[in-house]
């Protein structure tokens, strides 16, 4: 899988893609990631991305042809039969769910722009045809932070990533319950002891209680899950 990040702060997404999962990831070559800086499309000499938002406010929108300067730039080797996955973060998008993060995962090369500002000029949304995606019903001041949310969910399901299936389809949310709770050692911690099951190397037993507690989990956090 591919992806591009279109912003205007690349170094602060490299910061999070360089390290850990996805970092070793991006080195094994399980999946191909970068970061363009839309600032580099912008078309003057100072750098200027933004502009005033017509009908007045205060805040700056992101001016249309940086933008598409930049997704057409990254596109532009892209065979026309197989194009790339045009993403933009928004608040006003689909919510990000695991069931979304799967479809998406099964994608080729996906390209996700981030806004700033109070957001990008609608003309450049509609004219390359962006799926806009939301991390959640709240704003964040910009769309770097909810790209790595999503980037990280669909590169963590790519094969090679994690040590096999089971490290992601154990987890919340792969099948709709919450996942069963967890313990490590010691056996016991102020007076908390692990559950005897647990303990007792019953394979049958074990999965069985997690399959259990999954459902007992899912019913006292997200009762509206099940
Ligand atoms: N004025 C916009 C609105 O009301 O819809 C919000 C602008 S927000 C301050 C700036 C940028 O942050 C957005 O263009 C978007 O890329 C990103 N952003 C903010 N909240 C987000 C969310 N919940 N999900 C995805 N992206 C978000």
């Amino acid at each position: 899988m591919r992806i591009d990040i279109a912003t205007l702060f690349p170094e602060m997404c490299e910061a999070y893609l360089s390290e850990s999962v996805i970092g070793r990831a991006r080195q094994s070559g399980a999946v191909e990631i970068g970061c363009r800086d839309i600032r580099d499309y912008a078309g003057n000499k100072h750098g200027r991305v933004d502009d005033k938002a017509y009908g007045g406010g205060i805040g700056m929108v992101m001016r249309p042809e940086p933008v598409f300067s930049c997704i057409t730039d990254i596109m532009k080797n892209a065979q026309a039969q197989n194009p790339p996955k045009l993403i933009y973060m928004t608040p006003q998008g689909k919510t990000l769910t695991q069931g979304l993060v799967k479809e998406l995962a099964r994608e080729r090369w996906l390209i996700i722009l981030c806004g700033r500002y109070e957001g990008v000029d609608c003309r450049v949304i509609e004219e390359l045809g962006f799926f806009e995606v939301s991390a959640g019903d709240y704003v964040v001041t910009g769309g770097e932070l909810p790209a790595l949310i999503l980037a990280d969910a669909v590169v963590r399901l790519q094969q090679g990533v994690l040590p096999d299936e089971s490290a992601f389809k154990d987890d919340s949310h792969w099948n709709g319950l919450l996942e069963h709770p967890l313990y490590t050692r010691p056996e016991t911690w102020r007076g908390r002891s692990v559950p005897e099951t647990l303990l007792s190397g019953h394979h049958a037993n074990i999965e069985k209680w997690r399959e259990e507690e999954a459902v007992r989990n899912t019913g006292l956090k997200r009762p509206d899950l099940l």
